[in-house]
């Protein structure tokens, strides 16, 4: 919902200042070309300094646009329009008061932070080309898009405010935080816009990336508080000279700086995991960016938000990448909210392991890498579930942890990886093993341990916490079982499914109890580890289902329509091909029953129909209460075995609204609106097999 606003007020970043305070005037910012011809012809020509080739060049100015054109071939070099003037905003006295309060809030309580951003920004000789659309050079475009596209849309839309921080540091000569930890806020914009008009930083000599990336670690790791969003956006438009010149590289060599600079920026995102948004943004036309795709590679190995991008040469194209920045650090700052009490999450405070290396294959551990414990300090439980009358007569579900032998006959150890692999919004993941009398060879199957990315509650102990933790993982998880079971069932018994169709599971997964000398007894969850390369998602929680490019953004309005469509497309109504045959097919079914010869007039259902289909048949199963969606797993020919559901919960029959009955993932009834609207495409002859019966109960309900 966030980024629909965001979207929407992006395009009026500054008309929006304009109305409130009748100066700011936004200008065209690419301008459409014009024909080359007719400037040579019609337009003013001056002389113009000669070519990197030697070729002398002029200049044309033709309708207010300038065309700089190569005399010898006649081509056209570049083109501009008289460049984007940005305006200060004026600043009332009570701005001024905010603005004074608010530094004096991040210099004293860093806790209070809640996005630290850093932009790298290069500033060597390079920066002068004066080939970006809409401006004088390549840095002034930087800063326009920094001003407009990161600050200015942020603060209008209200995701940007004073405890968001931001420094700017440029990579040349030297390397200088220009601004330093600053609020997001008009003063900050009108210093930026004093930069850009004033060319305040004149683009020249070399560009070592090492010391201004040294710089930007030292701003980034200054707040040690684990709920606010990072962000490090290193931008350049050439490979490093750290091997020729600066304080850091000299005498490296090219490979040997690469690799420091690689290294340092994978450092980075070892510590803030997925934290972190990590982009490069590479600018001009120079075709070897390799560096900073390496530092992007780095940054995505341990999990980081990491990408590359190469913006086409116009101020409005990099100003988009801004926003995407800006964008991903807005919803990090939402993944890092609690829902319910709206206070910021804290993330575990702990280094990630590198994800190529989690995934190699290994025959032996090392207490390098693992934390160790013998099997007289280690107890592995199951989760078990079942239902027993109470008093009263009425079922009501038990559960229990049952103690039960280690996995392997041989296992006499097990091994705990000490830092995680993977990162989810919820949870971290660890590599997990089985070893042993020897103490270090892996036995049985390769596990991973799962473990609550976000401290779950500041105030109890944590172990408490765990425990709440691996309980709502197991219920839920014993819960999809359940209905996993009743929806096989109902494949087998149906004569249109061919016994091809791939049917579903969820990976079973244990309690390991570790006795710690430090840390007490620690609970896990661990349960097989699922083949990376195989792992797929069909569905989501918010809507999203296998084959679009993001999650469905939905405004307010697309909810409250998502509301109203929902009963009609999880109970097929106006569906009227279908209700004139329905009596018909049913009653076929009750004639032929599943003892129909196998083959005949069957369908094999594939993958995706089933786990869609599985979705929609739980919430009927589940007396319109439930939908387990955020279906990911593995297909393996026969079975689709997921992991990790999302349990959408809501009673509209109950008295009282329970909100997370199935933890931080239960969306409860918006949950369910995404899912139905984003299904109503994907609705199809499966969802109505399996859900034969369902229906009934509706309609006779309505009647
Ligand atoms: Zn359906």
């Amino acid at each position: 919902m966030l980024s629909a606003t965001a979207n929407s007020i992006r395009t009026s970043a500054i008309t929006l200042v304009e109305t409130e305070h009748g100066r700011m005037r936004r200008k065209q910012r690419g301008i459409d070309k014009k024909d080359l011809q007719a400037a040579k012809k019609y337009g003013r020509r001056y002389k113009n300094r000669y070519c990197a080739n030697g070729h002398a060049t002029a200049r044309y100015v033709y309708k207010g646009i300038t065309y700089i054109v190569n005399e010898v071939t006649g081509e056209e070099i570049t083109c501009y329009a008289k460049s984007l003037e940005l305006e200060q905003v004026p600043l009332t006295e009570s701005m001024r008061r905010e603005y004074a309060i608010a530094c004096r809030n991040i210099k004293e309580n860093p806790h209070t932070w809640t996005s630290n951003s850093v932009l790298v920004v290069d500033t060597s000789g390079s920066m002068r080309e004066a080939d970006v659309w809409g401006t004088r050079n390549r840095l002034a475009a930087v800063w326009v898009s920094i001003a407009l596209d990161f600050l200015a849309t942020r603060l209008e839309t209200g995701e940007g405010c004073v405890t968001d921080v931001i420094s700017i540091v440029t990579l040349g000569e030297s390397a200088d935080v220009i601004f330093e930890e600053e609020p997001y806020s008009w003063v900050l914009y009108n210093k930026l816009v004093r930069v850009y008009s004033e060319t305040l930083v004149k683009p020249r000599g070399h560009g070592p990336f090492l010391p201004s990336l040294e710089k930007a670690e030292k701003l980034l790791l200054r707040n040690p508080n684990a709920s606010c969003a990072v962000s490090l956006t290193f931008l350049s438009d050439g490979r490093p000279s750290d091997a020729v010149f600066g304080a850091v590289g000299v005498g490296l060599g090219k490979d040997g700086s690469y690799e420091v600079i690689e290294n340092k920026v994978g450092d980075l995102a070892k510590q803030f995991g997925r934290r972190l948004t990590f982009k490069a943004i590479a600018i001009g036309d120079y075709d070897d960016f390799d560096m900073l795709k390496r530092m992007v590679d780095a940054a995505d190995d341990y999990g980081a938000h990491a990408d590359f991008c190469l913006p086409s040469m116009t101020s409005s194209a990099l100003g988009e990448v801004f926003t995407s920045v800006a964008t991903s650090i807005t919803s990090t700052q939402l993944e890092l909210t609690d829902a319910q009490s709206k206070k910021q999450r804290q993330v575990r405070n702990i280094l990630r392991e590198s994800r190529s290396k989690a995934g190699q294959d290994i025959l032996s551990v090392s207490d390098d890498e693992f934390w160790i414990y013998s099997l007289s300090r280690t107890t592995r439980k199951i989760y078990k579930e079942w239902m027993e009358p109470d008093s009263d007569g009425r079922n009501k579900t038990r559960h229990k942890y049952e103690k039960a032998e280690l996995q392997h006959p041989d296992a006499r150890y097990v091994a705990f990886a000490k830092c995680p692999f993977g990162e989810g919004a919820e949870r971290f993941a660890y590599r997990f093993f089985e070893l042993a009398a020897d103490c270090k060879t892996i036995v049985g199957k390769p596990m991973v341990a799962k473990e609550s990315r976000l401290i779950l509650d500041v105030d109890s102990a944590d172990e408490l916490a765990r425990k709440e933790f691996t309980a709502v993982f197991c219920k839920t998880q014993q819960l999809a079982r359940r209905l996993a079971k009743d929806f096989n069932a109902k494949l087998k018994t149906s004569y249109r499914v061919d016994e091809r169709t791939p049917t579903v599971d969820f990976l079973d997964c244990s309690i390991y109890e570790l006795d710690d000398d430090n840390l007490g007894v620690l609970s896990v969850l661990v349960g097989d580890k699922l083949d990376h390369t195989k792992w797929q998602k069909w569905n989501s929680n918010n809507g999203f289902v296998e084959g679009m490019k993001k999650a469905p953004v939905f405004s307010e309005e697309g909810l409250r329509l998502a509301e109203i469509n929902m009963t009609r497309v999880a109970h097929f109504e106006g569906d009227i091909i279908e209700e004139g045959s329905e009596e018909e097919e049913d009653s076929d079914e009750e004639k032929e029953g599943s003892d129909v010869l196998p083959g005949k007039n069957t369908v094999v259902f594939s993958p995706f129909e089933v786990a869609q289909a599985f979705s929609h048949f739980n919430y009927l199963a589940s007396w319109r209460k439930r939908l387990v969606c955020d279906l990911q797993g593995v297909y393996d020919e026969a079975n689709l075995l997921f992991s990790d559901p999302v349990i959408h919960y809501y009673n509209p029959r109950a008295y009282t609204c329970r909100k997370n009955v199935h933890g931080r993932t239960d969306h409860g009834k918006e949950g369910l609106h995404k899912f139905f609207d984003t299904h109503a495409d994907h609705c199809g002859p499966l969802c109505r097999i399996v859900n034969r019966g369902f229906r009934r109960v509706a309609r006779s309900e309505k009647k």
